[in-house]
């Protein structure tokens, strides 16, 4: 069979054994060695630095000194170093390939926005330092807010949530306050949400206790109004609406929407994790939106981290604005200041989401995305990330099946699993033979109104080569797919460190804790 290479040319017949019958005899793989637990080592009694004998530092515990050792392993600093290095080996990163996972937003983190949060004007301050000493780290956070209402044409803005999610709890908090003041918290309990919509913003709403109802999708993939509009009411207290939407479709009948929603009385939550599709070129106040939260690992190209540390504001409308959570920074002719207590002007402030004032160090990166890029740049960042899936969506559309063929995508190119009836692959074992071939996989099965979803999103700052690379890769395993070689995906990935894993049973039950030997006198905790 012939393949192409990653510039798209013909090359030679695919000779590697992908079928692994000869596996290395220490498992290691290709110049990556295999890598044991940090606590299976043998270093318990080494450390990698020469701390001196504390002096006339007596325990203040009394009876709660520590008789066993701490089970800490010890390493010199060629092992740690090597036992990291190795570990980030394994696992993908935007420094190494582009990273198309549909919803994520995984763009590239610019370097200058890691230079500027490690000026020790901003990574050597203590929050619990006096206000008047780290006036510019304020500074700083109200010119952060000052953009992001800006852009987004709101009010204001609660910088603390930590994430998309934690953005979420805050706005349907925000909103569950604002009906508690006007005394409708009693009858609306009810948060509307699409078929389409993220896990995240469900499990929100019924964590903030209200009943979820369903709104139903049309064919052409958006929000059906007139479901929504059958099941706004006097009941109803939110809708949350993603806009562009999880299909990469923008919402023809978003002013529609907001119109009805606020007419039934209801808030108008819109989950902002595609903002990069249309900053700089719609104001979702605009929109008639009343809370939006903003995914600065998203958007403003902070980095991505298992869920934290991470940076989620939330801009709300001027009837939201007054339950906005503390902190917030106020400022006069003397300088800057955090409004930390829900008194004097934050009096109806629904509380605090967290320890001091969130996480300054993606406060620091986002702005220097924002202000290195200005208000053209931002604008072509939107243009640059629908360009860029279109790109992908029309590159591939001849041999997979969009969701939605017709028209143009946002910043994702979907495509469903019509397109592989017949060949006995499924979208998860496309996936994982793209690892095969050096590409992480799309975002799979997600959203679940689209069968076998594949949701692509390159963003704009992949290259028209990375961009080519990535469609070839793709070409090639479609046309294997097509022409029935099906062993090359069904016990792929053949080349990754470990092969085809339980991810399900890797969630549901995770082993989080490490059992010392049998023997041993190490502490396991
Ligand atoms: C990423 C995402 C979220 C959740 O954001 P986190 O920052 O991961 O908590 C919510 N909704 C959509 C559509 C998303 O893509």
């Amino acid at each position: 069979m012939t393949t192409m290479n990653t510039v798209g040319r013909p090359t030679a017949p695919n000779t590697v054994d992908h079928d692994y019958k000869h596996p290395t005899l220490t498992g290691g793989r290709g110049l990556l060695q295999n890598e044991a637990l940090i606590f299976e080592g043998d270093g318990w009694g080494k450390t990698g630095v020469d701390l001196p004998e504390p002096k006339g530092t007596g325990a203040d515990l009394g009876g709660l000194v520590r008789s066993d050792p701490i089970g800490l392993p010890g390493l010199s600093e060629p092992e740690a170093m090597r036992h990291y290095v190795r570990l980030s080996q394994k696992n993908h990163a935007i420094d190494l390939a582009i990273y198309p996972l549909g919803s994520c937003t995984m763009k590239h983190n610019p370097r200058l926005n890691e230079k500027m949060a490690r000026l020790p004007g901003f990574s050597d301050i203590h929050p619990l330092q006096p206000q008047s000493t780290v006036q510019g780290a304020l500074e700083l956070m109200d010119s952060l807010a000052h953009w992001l209402k800006t852009l987004t044409g709101m009010p204001a803005v609660a910088l603390s949530p930590k994430a998309g999610a934690h953005g979420e709890l805050c706005g349907l908090m925000a909103i569950r306050a604002a009906h508690e003041a006007s005394g409708q918290h009693e009858k609306r309990r009810k948060v509307l949400v699409p078929t389409s919509a993220h896990g995240t913003n469900p499990a929100t709403a019924a964590f903030v206790g209200y009943s979820v109802v369903e709104v139903a999708q049309t064919d052409d993939g958006r929000v059906d109004v007139a479901d929504l509009a059958a099941k706004l009411g006097d009941d109803v207290a939110a809708i949350m609406v993603t806009n562009p939407n999880t299909c990469g479709l923008f919402e023809r009948d978003i002013l529609e929407i907001s119109r009805l929603t606020h007419e039934a009385g209801a808030y108008f939550y819109c989950d902002g994790a595609n903002f990069n599709a249309i900053v700089g070129r719609v104001r979702p106040g605009d929109l008639g939106v009343d809370a939006m939260h903003i995914n600065l690992h998203k958007t403003f190209s902070t980095p991505h981290g298992g869920g934290g540390p991470g940076a989620g504001p939330v801009v709300l409308s001027a009837a939201l604005a007054p339950f906005a959570p503390v902190p917030w920074v106020v400022h006069d002719e003397d300088g800057f200041d955090l409004i930390e207590r829900p008194e004097g002007e934050a009096k109806a402030a629904f509380g605090r989401l967290c320890a001091f004032q969130g996480q300054m160090g993606m406060y620091v990166r986002a702005l220097s995305y924002m202000m290195s890029h200005g208000s053209d740049g931002l604008r072509q960042v939107a243009e640059d990330a629908v360009l860029n899936a279109n790109y992908i969506k029309a590159r591939l559309s001849d041999l997979m099946s969009p969701a939605f063929p017709d028209g143009p995508c946002m910043h994702e190119a979907l495509f469903d699993d019509e397109w592989l009836k017949g060949t006995d692959i499924t979208t998860l074992d496309f996936a994982k033979a793209m690892i095969d071939e050096g590409f992480h996989p799309m975002t799979m099965y997600f959203p679940l109104v689209v069968h076998g979803a594949m949701l692509i999103e390159p963003t704009e700052t992949e290259s028209k080569a990375e961009l080519d690379r990535f469609i070839e890769a793709m070409r090639a395993l479609a046309t294997a797919a097509k022409a029935g070689d099906v062993d090359r995906f069904k016990g792929a990935p053949f080349h990754a460190p470990l092969r085809r894993l339980d991810e399900t049973r890797a969630a549901r039950q995770p082993k989080l804790k490490w059992t010392a030997p049998d023997g041993s006198n190490i502490a396991a905790e």
